[in-house]
């Protein structure tokens, strides 16, 4: 039986995270783990089966207030250690993360339902941002100008913002905070993160762990519960002086608008609508295998999947049949499963979406190709879905899905993809596969967007600047352009020693 394998999973899973630690249920705040001060506390659930994994803490402004005056404390001391010794403790962090990259998977596909395979990964991957920051943390410096008077220069002097609050998606629970909090801690930063209330647990065993590696008390904490209360008080706070989001566009708006009251810094990581464009040139085999990754990670739920498949009509029927044939063969199921490649949707409300999404697009004339409806599995499972004939101006090719449905076009030119393409107010990810040269860079040039794979899912990586245009978001994040949202630049006009 599903459901009692289920129970007993997630029994073994939680003993296994207590003993190493790693399964915290209260707020961090200046080093202390904290209930919320009224007691209130908000269940977790298990996205696959409803089951209530645990009751965390369900804080509000009180608690926000004091987790921002403990990083503000926390700064003063933190931002003037050495970059060598902030280093070494972002090295330890990072070597914890992967000792227990077992538990903190099982942890994320507890809670978030991505198969345990993914959920490994997404800590490897989460993890290689604090790698990569620790190394970074060493290399902030500055420049020396000269002055337009003689005997004098200019120095430009790179120091860290101060605190930084961070919001952060249910999707990806751990390296979306890695992401932020790598960059953040490296540059002598403290931060304040607020994580996903559907996804608190997996944020708190990396804080943890933090902990353990020696990050001092107040440097990073987490208070998670009333998101709007969390939000306002973080916003509101002079003493937070930069605000990184990742989320919907709806609520990044929302902040952005709120930040302008203390004029912060802001980052925003917001949704996407990607196109991936299959040029009757393509490669067969290499467009089927990047475009099929490029859809299907976490079930659909990533900013950066497929929201809209461009075929040229010369390759159509080919790839469309190579493409179902492939999608009917995936196995759907629990994310601890063996063999599983879908999970659930994080919860009934997200398969809602997806359902009247594709209900509206068949009203309008697009066709069932593959799957189309809910799966038996449970009210979070639906079926891996290829719908055609879907017209760009579809609810379905202007929302951002976030399931596992790929809705199809078919095009003639060139022009008229990159048309298609760009007709969207959102620019984060695009893809196309294509053999001609001249047209690679064409294409990617004219797409608007700031991430484009060129037959290739998705290299980006802890090396590469990540982040949208247009209504995808503002700000980059990883890489050496990653570090300086999180940097302010000053200017010092040194005169002569009298
Ligand atoms: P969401 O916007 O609903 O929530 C994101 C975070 O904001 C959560 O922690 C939530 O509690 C918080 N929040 C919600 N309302 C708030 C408020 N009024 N004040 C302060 N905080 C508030 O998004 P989600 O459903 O958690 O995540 C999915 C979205 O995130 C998708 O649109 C996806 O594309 C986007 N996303 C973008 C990227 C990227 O890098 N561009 C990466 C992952 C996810």
């Amino acid at each position: 039986n599903l459901l009692e394998f289920m129970s007993m999973e997630t029994e073994n899973v939680v003993a296994r995270l207590k003993s190493s630690g790693l399964f915290q249920t209260k707020g961090l705040i200046g080093g202390k783990w904290i209930d919320a001060y009224d007691g209130k506390t908000v269940e977790v659930y298990n996205p696959a089966n409803g089951e209530v994994i645990a009751s965390v803490a369900c804080m509000g402004d009180r608690e926000t207030k004091d987790a921002i005056s403990s990083a503000y404390d926390a700064f003063s001391h933190w931002s003037k250690l050495t970059a060598a010794d902030r280093s070494s403790r972002l090295y330890k962090w990072y070597n914890l993360l992967i000792e227990h990259e077992e538990e903190l998977g099982q942890l994320i596909t507890l809670e978030q339902g991505k198969p345990l395979k993914e959920a490994i990964g997404e800590v490897v991957y989460g993890a290689s941002y604090i790698e990569y920051f620790a190394e970074e943390a060493k290399r902030v410096y500055g420049d020396i100008l000269p002055s337009p008077m003689p005997d004098r220069r200019l120095f430009v002097l790179k120091q860290p913002v101060g605190v930084v609050g961070a919001i952060t998606p249910w999707n990806f629970p751990l390296a979306m905070i890695t992401r932020k909090a790598g960059p953040a801690l490296a540059c002598g930063c403290t931060i304040v993160i607020k994580p996903s209330e559907l996804t608190p647990l997996t944020a708190l065993a990396v804080a943890e762990l933090a902990l353990q590696a020696g990050i001092p008390p107040g440097v990073l904490n987490v208070v998670m519960g009333d998101a709007p209360k969390i939000g306002k008080a973080l916003l509101e706070s002079p003493q937070v002086r930069k605000l990184t989001f990742t989320g919907s566009t709806a609520v990044g708006k929302k902040l952005m608008a709120g930040a302008a009251e203390t004029v912060k810094k802001v980052s925003l990581e917001l949704g996407g609508n990607a196109p991936c464009i299959v040029f009757d040139d393509a490669d067969l085999e290499v467009a089927l295998e990047g475009s099929l990754a490029a859809k299907l990670r976490n079930s659909g739920q990533t900013c950066i999947c497929t929201n809209r498949l461009l075929v040229q009509e010369g390759i159509y029927d080919r790839f469309i049949n190579a493409y179902s044939n492939a999608v009917q063969s995936l196995k759907v199921g629990n994310g601890f499963s063996e063999g599983v490649d879908q999970g659930p949707l994080i919860n009934e409300a997200a398969v809602e979406k997806v359902e009247s999404l594709v209900h509206d697009a068949i009203s309008q004339g697009a066709k069932v190709v593959v799957g189309g409806k809910r799966h038996n599995l449970g009210l979070t499972f639906y079926e891996p879905t290829i719908i055609s004939d879907v017209k760009n101006e579809m609810l379905i090719a202007r929302r951002e899905i976030f399931g596992p449905v790929t809705p199809v076009i078919r095009f003639k030119t060139e022009e008229e993809a990159i048309q298609i393409a760009n007709d969207t107010d959102s620019g984060l990810a695009a893809y196309l596969f294509t053999n001609n040269i001249q047209r690679l860079w064409r294409v990617s040039e004219a797409l608007e967007y700031g991430l484009v794979g060129v037959n290739n899912h998705v290299s980006f990586s802890q090396v590469a600047p990540f982040g949208g245009v247009k209504q995808s978001g503002l700000g980059r994040e990883g890489s050496k352009y990653g570090l300086d949202e999180y940097l302010e630049i000053k200017c010092i006009c040194m005169g002569n020693m009298g």
